[in-house]
């Protein structure tokens, strides 16, 4: 029996994948409807995220769906919040997953058992309508979200406490009429901040943004028109990027990125260092910046009555109303620090997922991770993985050797080869898949394939990874997944080529196999 807290992406990847192990899953979801994150409510709700009303999803819909679902084909390519928690619905539906759902329930504490050395056993203590119940599982599955916490560091911003402006956290940020005819400051240039910006512009005298650091802004619709994360994430530009040396790898970057505009020419160059921090995905922001509707500055260094003063700037900047856009914190009320302990914006968990020094591997945390690319695939195979560690089809290693490694990613030291990242949740997200995806036997083998069925070896190492390649094989097999990878680029066109019907999918694909070919052959040959 396995308690799954929440019923958010996560928590119904974790439910379906129970079931699919023959767990018995019950997921306690403290409001009354699946969603969590992505479903939208005009009022703020204590204790769950909170969205604004234009949100799109930063990654296309077939690099976001669960690995046996593909999205609609006639959905569009990024996706309106409200069409995320239809395909939700849709998941939920499909897998029957809302019996094993208690809805209007909380968790509010979970804590080992007496004998759980020798179990591995929870007492897992919800609240439903102001009653307390007592249960026993044999492991739970934390999938909580980490965005309902807002971060508002006010004691980093000297003078708040005289400004007479209004200042709010995006997290109350609904709709752009409070912007109408202000002169208004977004701090953080995260993608709330940016979105935020963008939509306050069209209303607002006057928008500004404040950025310590800067950030590399990605536009959705990316080389020739295609989604940024089907180019960019691909088995092809991983090897590429993980194995050239540091230095090599972002300039590689820095070189793709600056392609759409010179980041220096805008104000939005990231600070210049080896660690790379989390895109921006936006489509509207060079031309707002170029059309005078925002502008972009330097860190606060300083609030006055009615003015802000920014670093290195002279003159005060009139400023009516502030959001602080600077992100959330992580925390688990209902779990005790000894189990897991979020320090510095991380916790210490064994490939983000396990706690290192359990007896029993019965406990696992779900989604706190920022991968470079869609989340949904990663919690997804997060919960492949530890279901089959809770079913005892996977062993983790040694206490030793998971904390050495835990220990090592806490230092996030810069590497030789590869990316290094500005924060130890955020990592490499195809490294991370095929990883998680090894200790189930669901990784895929190109070169296996290349002798069996070479046109699809191409599509998927030149093509997309899109997380259909991680159901070709090992247990959750799907038999549809060879047809899901094939057809990919034309769920990708069906909604967009709408005037001339659809002919052959994509040229994209095709321009490839020549030059794929020949590059995979020499990769055979020197050894790859
Ligand atoms: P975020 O990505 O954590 O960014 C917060 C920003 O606040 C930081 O990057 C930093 O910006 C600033 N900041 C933090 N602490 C500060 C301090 N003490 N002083 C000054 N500035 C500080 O937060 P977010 O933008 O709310 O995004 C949260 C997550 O939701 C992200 O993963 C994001 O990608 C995601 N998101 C997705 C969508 C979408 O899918 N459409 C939309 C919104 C958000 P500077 O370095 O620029 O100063």
């Amino acid at each position: 029996r396995v308690a799954v807290v929440g019923a958010g992406v996560t928590g119904l990847a974790a439910t379906k994948c129970c079931l699919a192990e023959g767990l018995e899953p019950t997921c306690f979801e403290q409001s009354q409807d699946i969603g969590g994150l992505w479903r939208y409510t005009e009022h703020i709700e204590a204790g769950r995220p909170s969205l604004y009303p234009s949100v799109i999803s930063n990654t296309s819909k077939e690099m976001s769906a669960f690995s046996d679902f593909p999205f609609p084909e006639h959905f569009p390519v990024f996706l309106p919040n409200a069409l995320l928690l239809d395909y939700l619905r849709r998941y939920a539906e499909r897998f029957s997953l809302r019996e094993h759902i208690t809805f209007g329930t909380t968790v509010v504490s979970i804590r080992k058992q007496p004998d759980f050395a020798t179990t591995g056993q929870w007492n897992v203590v919800t609240e439903a309508g102001g009653k307390q119940t007592s249960h026993v599982f044999d492991a739970v599955m934390v999938c909580s979200g980490s965005f309902s916490e807002p971060s508002l560091p006010l004691q980093c911003f000297p003078g708040i406490e005289r400004f007479r402006g209004q200042y709010f956290h995006s997290r109350q940020y609904k709709h752009p009429d409070v912007f109408q005819g202000k002169r208004v400051l977004v701090v953080g240039m995260g993608n709330s901040g940016v979105d935020i910006a963008v939509e306050a512009s069209r209303v607002a005298a006057k928008v500004t943004i404040s950025t310590t650091r800067g950030a590399w802004l990605l536009s959705r619709v990316f080389e020739r028109g295609y989604p940024w994360d089907m180019i960019l994430n691909t088995r092809f530009m991983s090897l590429i990027k993980t194995n050239l040396p540091g230095p090599l790898s972002w300039w590689l970057i820095n070189y793709k990125v600056n392609q759409w505009f010179n980041h220096e020419n805008y104000g939005l160059q990231p600070e210049n260092s080896w660690l790379v921090r989390e895109p921006l995905l936006n489509d509207d922001l060079p031309s707002y910046i170029l059309t005078g509707r925002i502008t972009i500055r330097p860190g606060v260094k300083e609030f006055k009555d009615s003015s802000v003063l920014f670093h290195n700037c002279p003159e005060e900047e009139p400023i009516d109303i502030v959001v602080f856009c600077t992100g959330y914190t992580i925390s688990f009320p209902f779990l005790e620090e000894s189990v897991v302990r979020v320090e510095n914006k991380h916790a210490s968990l064994y490939k983000y997922v396990f706690p290192t020094h359990l007896q029993k591997p019965t406990l696992a945390v779900l989604g706190l991770i920022k991968p470079f690319g869609a989340i949904m695939p990663v919690v997804e195979m997060q919960a492949r993985w530890v279901s089959r560690v809770f079913k005892g089809l996977c062993q983790l290693p040694p206490q030793s050797v998971m904390e050495k490694e835990v220990n090592e990613k806490k230092k996030n030291q810069i590497q030789w080869f590869g990316l290094t990242f500005d924060e130890v949740l955020k990592t490499e997200w195809l490294v991370y898949l095929d990883t998680l995806a090894s200790f189930i036997g669901a990784k895929p083998s190109v070169l296996g394939l290349l002798c069996t069925d070479p046109w699809l070896a191409l599509t998927i190492f030149f093509g997309p990874c899109s997380p259909y390649q991680y159901r070709l094989g090992g247990p959750g097999r799907w038999e549809g997944a060879r047809q899901a990878i094939l057809t990919q680029w034309d769920r990708v066109l069906k909604p967009t080529r709408t005037r001339v019907p659809a002919g052959s999918s994509s040229s994209f694909p095709s321009l490839l196999t020549l030059v794929g070919f020949l590059l995979l052959l020499a990769a055979v040959i020197f050894g790859f």
